[in-house]
């Protein structure tokens, strides 16, 4: 197994239980740049790209190259080598969406032009490229839809909600909310996310397929949530909401079940509290 990484908001010190084992090596690299690999490669997962809006908005032109000439790289590695070609597009695909729940049918409300756009169009390319190499090339390409996945050794300093929300409220310090925080999200536990993605893999499916827990929360209720959890006495304080913020964001993950077989087996609570158990950890390791 070869993980391609440059790094740019991932961590080594996720993948240091890894690289001890024989089978796993490490090329350190940037896959908007052409990609190198000797010998035979079953199955390529692109996975790389940023993905809080924190860091989107940091690296605008790195998160549209990736979506797309890095894209383009490893579709290009896939064609050579007749490989095996995993998608990790979005529910940002859908921005901030018109209809609700959102099926893998609906196109999509989303402002090309707007701050998030750099993430939103490049995977949009990504999956119309992907879908091109498939039909042109016949590259057997497979496309998930992840919806707010989370899950320990994320960043504290991630961006996102959940990250933000537990190291706040560990930290005793107040929990931003941005807007009103009536808007939604349906939280997608890690370990779910992976099982649904190697049933694609594993599948005769192109898709895209959904990839994410139905089960839809407002922020305030998770900042309920993560308080209570966490046993914090954190308060709230109220931030600007993001320009383009999407409202209301919910899988129907009708197609996962039917042909993949797959629905998330982790409640929100169950998943928050692993996720928890991990940040408490690290901080307490950080603070020795
Ligand atoms: N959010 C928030 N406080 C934070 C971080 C995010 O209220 O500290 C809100 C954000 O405005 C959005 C939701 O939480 O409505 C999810 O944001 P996140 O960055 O996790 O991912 P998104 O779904 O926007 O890509």
């Amino acid at each position: 197994m070869i993980c391609v990484d440059n790094f740019l908001t991932g961590s080594r010190e996720n993948i240091r239980h890894l690289q001890k084992d024989p089978r796993f090596s490490l090329y350190c690299h940037d896959v908007s740049e052409r990609i190198r690999i000797r010998g035979e490669v079953h199955s390529i997962f692109h996975f790389a790209s940023p993905a809080s809006p924190v860091d989107y908005l940091k690296y605008p032109i790195k998160t549209l190259k990736v979506g797309s000439l890095g894209t383009h790289n490893s579709l290009g590695l896939a064609k050579a080598k007749r490989a095996r070609f995993v998608l990790a597009s979005t529910s940002e695909v859908y921005g901030d969406p018109a209809v609700h729940p959102q099926k893998e049918d609906y196109w999509g409300h989303v402002n090309p032009i707007g701050p998030r756009g750099v993430y939103d169009e490049a995977k949009r390319f990504a999956e119309a490229l992907s879908l091109a190499y498939y039909r042109t090339h016949q590259i057997d390409v497979k496309i998930g839809r992840i919806f707010n996945t989370y899950g320990p050794r994320m960043r504290a300093h991630d961006g996102r909600v959940i990250p933000n929300f537990i190291d706040q409220a560990l930290k005793g310090e107040p929990l931003t909310v941005y807007g009103k925080g009536k808007q939604t999200r349906s939280y997608g536990y890690i370990d779910d996310l992976v099982r649904g993605y190697v049933l694609l893999w594993r599948s005769k499916y192109t898709g895209p397929f959904n990839l994410g827990n139905p089960a839809e929360y407002d922020i305030l209720e998770l900042a309920r949530v993560i308080i209570e959890l966490t046993g914090s006495k954190s308060k709230l304080v109220y931030e600007a909401l993001p320009v383009d913020d999407p409202k209301r964001r919910c899988p129907d993950i009708r197609r996962a079940k039917k042909y993949l077989g797959w629905s998330p087996r982790v409640n929100l609570r169950g998943g928050l509290k692993r996720t928890i158990k991990d940040f408490t950890s690290r901080l307490q390791r950080r603070s020795r």
